[in-house]
């Protein structure tokens, strides 16, 4: 699926450790699934969000935090049902990609000058696993198997990814040592993954598009397949889950668990209505596909981006009409700002003659490309960052001051949830994402412009000076 036309390049660009080098790679590969395992137990059904031992360190043991996590020890962490429903889960995805309509799109120049073609149809896959399950939930409510076996497997998928996740990077790695230039399939190492460090590599990723042949399948690009696919569906449904977990467990449906989960499905659908952009964004021009993606987009997303919905779902919190209003106002904001700046970039590169965006200033660079100088792009280097920021807001609010504390009843024996002592403590948790996600915003600005300084030079310094903030205008 490669357009002939030169070829392919070995990486010129000088390239430094990014993201602390070997050491921040490691403690990032190894520490960000523990992150995972942690949220999901101290944030839980069982005692409370945070476990209520969490709240008072000094008299805190080990085995009181075991027993209000409920943990199962450690074979408790995998089982064979999880393990076999996530590998289905590829492979569904992956019969959906080759069975369905699609279209086919031409990537960004590679280094080499060639084009390669990627085949994109998430949008219809999405919209078809989706109606499958509403209709499940139409049969059997709340308690259709996808709900209860999601629910009920949590850890054990959370392990699974984890497995998929670091074998995918491992596999990408290895494979990337029979790229040899030249080639006529334009395979290409990125310039940031070659550094020979093997954990450093292993988690940046060597190969810029690895690629693979399957039988009955054909051929997968496997970065633009992983990028928002499973990762991102996963995410979706794992809401879903919560949603009916809350049906189930209080006889209910509050608004706060709907938006939530509304709002993050309308961020999901929107990414895989604009797939094709994915073309022009870091992960597929820049960065190879090692460990940070493999993980990132299979594991990190759907398990920790869910965390609001799945808090909800044993603590529903009523928002009140003007609650609803305003969270609704800040995700309104946020994806207009977020859509009309990617909307005008893309159609900048992709079509320059359209005539929403021909009326835009811009400047020629010395690389070829060219930069928009007004409009959204004029106002800050990457405004398109502040409106996801402004989404993630929407993600979180819904939960208000989170913390619970689960108690039985002397009498009945019945379980309560009450926020107690806990109250304001979940938000470690439920606005966990917000937190991460300014970090992840203000250091991605950071690692693209390099990039571009790299590929533009004095033109970017030039181009600074016509646009001088980066994420905030005026202040950032
Ligand atoms: P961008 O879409 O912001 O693209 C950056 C690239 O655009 C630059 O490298 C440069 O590439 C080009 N560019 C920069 N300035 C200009 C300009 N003035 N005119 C024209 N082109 C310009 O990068 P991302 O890939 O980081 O983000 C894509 C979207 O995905 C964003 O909205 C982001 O918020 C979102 N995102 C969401 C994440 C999540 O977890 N929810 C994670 C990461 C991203 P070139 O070399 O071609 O000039």
């Amino acid at each position: 699926m490669a357009t002939s036309k030169a070829a392919s390049a070995p990486p010129v660009e000088k390239h430094g450790y990014e993201f602390g080098g070997p050491i921040g790679a490691s403690l990032i590969s190894f520490g960000l699934p523990v992150a995972c395992y942690a949220a999901t137990f101290l944030c839980n059904d069982v005692s409370g969000c945070p476990a209520p031992s969490v709240l008072h360190p000094s008299t805190l043991t080990l085995d009181a935090l075991k027993r209000e996590v409920g943990w199962k020890g450690f074979s408790g962490l995998l089982n064979t049902k999880a393990l076999l429903a996530a590998i289905g889960w590829y492979v569904l995805s992956l019969v959906l990609y080759a069975a369905l309509p699609a279209v086919e799109v031409q990537g960004v120049p590679l280094r080499s000058g060639a084009r390669l073609t990627y085949r994109f149809n998430t949008f219809t896959s999405s919209v078809f696993i989706m109606s499958l399950a509403g209709l499940g939930t139409l049969i059997y409510g709340s308690e259709f198997i996808l709900w209860t076996f999601i629910w009920e497997n949590h850890i054990p998928l959370l392990t699974s990814s984890i497995l998929i996740s670091w074998t995918l990077a491992t596999y990408v790695y290895i494979s990337s040592f029979s790229v040899k230039y030249p080639n006529k399939e334009h395979r290409e190492l990125a310039a940031g993954g070659i550094t020979g460090n093997l954990i450093y590599d292993w988690y940046i990723g060597r190969e810029l598009n690895p690629r693979i042949t399957i039988p009955l399948i054909g051929e997968v690009d496997i970065k633009a397949f992983m990028e928002l696919r499973p990762g991102l569906l996963g995410w979706v449904l794992l809401d879903c889950a919560f949603v009916a977990r809350q049906y189930y467990l209080h006889g209910t449906l509050t608004m706060s668990i709907l938006i939530v989960t509304f709002t993050q499905a309308l961020y999901v659908f929107d990414a895989f209505l604009m797939e094709p952009a994915i073309l022009t964004t870091i992960d597929i021009i820049a960065d190879g596909f090692g460990n940070m993606l493999a993980f990132g987009d299979l594991t990190w997303v759907p398990f920790i981006y869910s965390l609001q919905a799945r808090y909800l779902a044993v603590h529903p919190v009523a928002l009140g009409f003007w609650g609803c209003v305003g969270v609704f106002a800040v995700q309104g904001t946020g994806y207009y700002v977020f859509r009309s700046a990617n909307n005008e970039k893309n159609r900048f590169r992709s079509n320059p003659g359209d005539p929403r965006i021909a009326h835009l200033k811009f400047m020629e660079t010395k690389s070829g490309s060219r930069l928009l100088t007004s409009g959204w792009w004029g106002t800050a280097r990457h405004i398109n960052y502040l409106g996801d920021w402004f989404m993630s807001w929407a993600f979180c609010l819904p939960t208000g001051l989170a913390g619970y504390v689960i108690e039985t009843q002397p009498m009945s024996a019945q379980k309560i949830v009450v926020p107690g002592e806990a109250k304001g403590w979940g938000m470690l948790f439920t606005y966990f994402y917000l937190l991460y996600f300014a970090i992840l915003l203000i250091h991605r600005e950071r690692r693209d412009e390099e990039k571009c300084r790299r590929k533009y030079g004095k033109d970017w310094e030039e181009y600074c000076k016509k646009v001088p903030y980066r994420i905030v205008p005026g202040i950032y």
